[in-house]
């Protein structure tokens, strides 16, 4: 049945509707309300609670809490641990050498932060937003944007009960349209309605392309003496070579829970590379080993995360609404951090819409969102760690690493020898032919400290209805063999952090299958397929990894 064959979609009005239930959506969503007790806000999340597809680190930066909820320090929320040491190390195949923290530039310092599981900050943000009746609805992926007169106005969640041959089953539901007079994305890193949005109103156009990062996460709880509460590690170089950024994170917190995480930059250069296996290559190193000798591992989780920053987010506003968060690319790269950023940018936005609403306007665009990010703290954070990014993607972890910390330093006495710098071409376009590269052969899992990825995605409770229409959409199957695979040697099966993507040899021939059902939502895939081929659209609402506390 064609889309014009379907029965028409139910509606319901609001002045706001915001897609995503993450950190930037419950801020914008709680800030409006705040302004407005009567203004109408819709929250809608394709998880199956509020949290359900959170991964963060996460250490935060409490700015933007101290900002929106000033009396969380006097309640019994979920932000208990505060950062007690802070140590970075440089990692060798078996040695490490500590950088002391006077010489890391004093915005890398983690003095007054705190460790906590990102998702439990959002059910208690989405617990405030409802407290002040915003309205949300977990379990609903957005899945169109709904336009009128080339303005946003709203949004459709998708069709439920679509069977993979695309007939319609006996659950058959029809999505709903939430209208608004503004709608605002806040889908997190390579939100699938933002790219449409950015392409659509050319929002990326005298822009950097925006850089990405795959962060994979595992939650452990560790032995008594293997903790210690408040302790806060980084690491970069090994298993990585010089020429391949990223780097691990270590945080203790809570009971006896340790967050172990390593972040691959997604401009890497070797097809043959897996970050899941780097990662867990990585536990193995003598510096952290020891910490998970007698623990359990509780959960395992990836998601990207953006990494251009300054040169690269887009004009952040059209007609009817906008970006805000990580759907923007607000993450700090060299601290890690973009929470506070994306709550930032959310009550930034929420101010705009309004003083917009107040004004009686609707469906236009909020020009003073845009024209202040940059001089708001949110540019300030931004602006002195700029170069980083690019200086490490173009001389390597040891030069580029090194350089980037006196460019920090010297911004952070307000200048820089560099100006700003490029970041070059996007992530999908840095692949060598394989035939140009060295396969990398990965050590066997332990079963203790190591593990595959198949036992790895069981602890994301990652569940989809089999039976519904492919979400990752192949546009052209051809392409895939001839390029993917004969050229490139098919990375998808090894950058996917779930093991979706595999290639089979039948009847002597490849063949490219796709377990759907596996899919964590990290989209990598949308973004590292060397000639982005593969497109990832919502699945139904509600599918997709459950994280307890990720
Ligand atoms: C491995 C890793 C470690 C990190 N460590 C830290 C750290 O230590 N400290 C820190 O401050 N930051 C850290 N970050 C960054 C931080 O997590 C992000 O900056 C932040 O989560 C961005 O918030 P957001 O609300 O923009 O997006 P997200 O947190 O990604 O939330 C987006 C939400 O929108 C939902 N959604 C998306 N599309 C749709 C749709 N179409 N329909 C309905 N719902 C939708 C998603 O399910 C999700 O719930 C880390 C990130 C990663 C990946
Ligand atoms: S299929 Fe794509 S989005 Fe899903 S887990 Fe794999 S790389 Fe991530």
């Amino acid at each position: 049945m064609s889309a014009a064959e379907l029965p028409a979609r139910d509606a319901m009005e609001f002045d706001v509707v915001i897609v995503g239930a993450g950190p930037a959506g419950l801020a914008a969503a709680i800030k409006l309300k705040q302004l407005n007790q009567d203004t109408s806000v819709v929250v809608v999340e394709k998880g199956s609670e509020v949290g359900a597809h959170i991964l963060s680190g996460a250490v935060i930066d409490p700015i933007a809490l101290d900002q929106l909820i000033p009396e969380w320090r006097s309640e019994d929320g979920p932000v208990h641990t505060p950062v007690t040491a802070d140590r970075f190390y440089m990692l060798g195949p078996s040695g490490a050498v500590r950088v002391p923290n006077p010489l890391l530039p004093p915005l890398m310092s983690n003095h007054g932060n705190f460790i906590v599981s990102f998702g439990d900050v959002c059910r208690y943000l989405g617990r405030k937003a409802e407290a002040l009746g915003v309205e949300i609805y977990p379990g609903f992926a957005a899945a169109e944007v709904l336009f009128e007169n080339n303005a946003v106005a709203g949004v459709a969640t998708g069709d439920m009960g679509i069977g993979k041959n695309g007939e319609q089953k006996s659950g058959f539901t029809r999505g709903m349209e939430l209208r608004a007079k503004y709608t605002l994305l806040a889908e997190g890193a390579r939100g699938s309605l933002s790219k449409v949005l950015i392409e659509r109103f050319g929002l990326a156009q005298n822009r950097q392309p925006q850089k990405y990062g795959i962060g994979l996460k595992e939650l452990w709880q560790v032995t008594p003496e293997n903790f210690q509460s408040g302790l806060v590690q980084h690491t970069m170089g090994w298993p990585l070579d010089n020429g391949t950024g990223g780097g691990s994170f270590l945080y203790h917190f809570g009971d006896h829970l340790v967050a172990v995480g390593f972040v691959v930059h997604l401009n890497y250069q070797n097809p043959y590379l897996s970050p899941f296996e780097e990662f867990q290559r990585f536990k193995t190193h003598p510096l952290v080993r020891d910490t998970f000798a007698g623990g359990r591992r509780i959960c395992y989780g990836a998601r990207a995360l953006t990494e251009g920053g300054w040169q690269s987010v887009p004009a952040l506003v059209f007609p009817g609404g906008a970006l805000i968060g990580c759907a923007a690319g607000f993450m700090n790269v060299p601290r890690i951090k973009g929470s506070h950023n994306a709550m930032l940018s959310g009550m930034l936005a929420a101010e705009s819409v309004a003083a917009a609403l107040a004004a009686g306007r609707a469906h236009d665009e909020l020009a003073d969102y845009e024209a202040g990010w940059r001089s708001s703290p949110i540019g300030r954070d931004l602006w002195r760690v700029r170069n980083a990014k690019p200086l490490w993607s173009k001389l390597g972890t040891l030069i580029g690493v090194a350089l980037g910390g006196i460019d920090m330093w010297t911004n952070t006495l307000g200048f820089s020898f560099l100006g700003t710098l490029k970041h070059g071409k996007p992530d999908f376009a840095t692949l060598k032919p394989a035939a140009d590269c060295r396969p990398i052969s990965y050590p066997k899992p332990d079963g203790k400290v190591t593990f595959d990825r198949l036992s790895s995605v069981y602890l994301s409770n990652t569940n989809h209805e089999e039976d519904q229409l492919v979400h990752l959409v192949v546009r052209d199957a051809a392409l895939q063999k001839s390029s993917e695979h004969d050229v490139y040697a098919g990375p998808s099966a090894r950058y996917c952090p779930a093991g979706v993507y595999e290639w089979v040899e039948e009847a002597g021939k490849p063949r490219y299958v796709i377990n759907a059902q596996n899919c964590v939502h990290c989209k990598t895939c949308d973004i590292k397929d060397p000639n982005q081929n593969i497109n990832w659209v919502p699945p139904e609402g509600g599918g997709g990894p459950n994280y307890p506390n990720m």
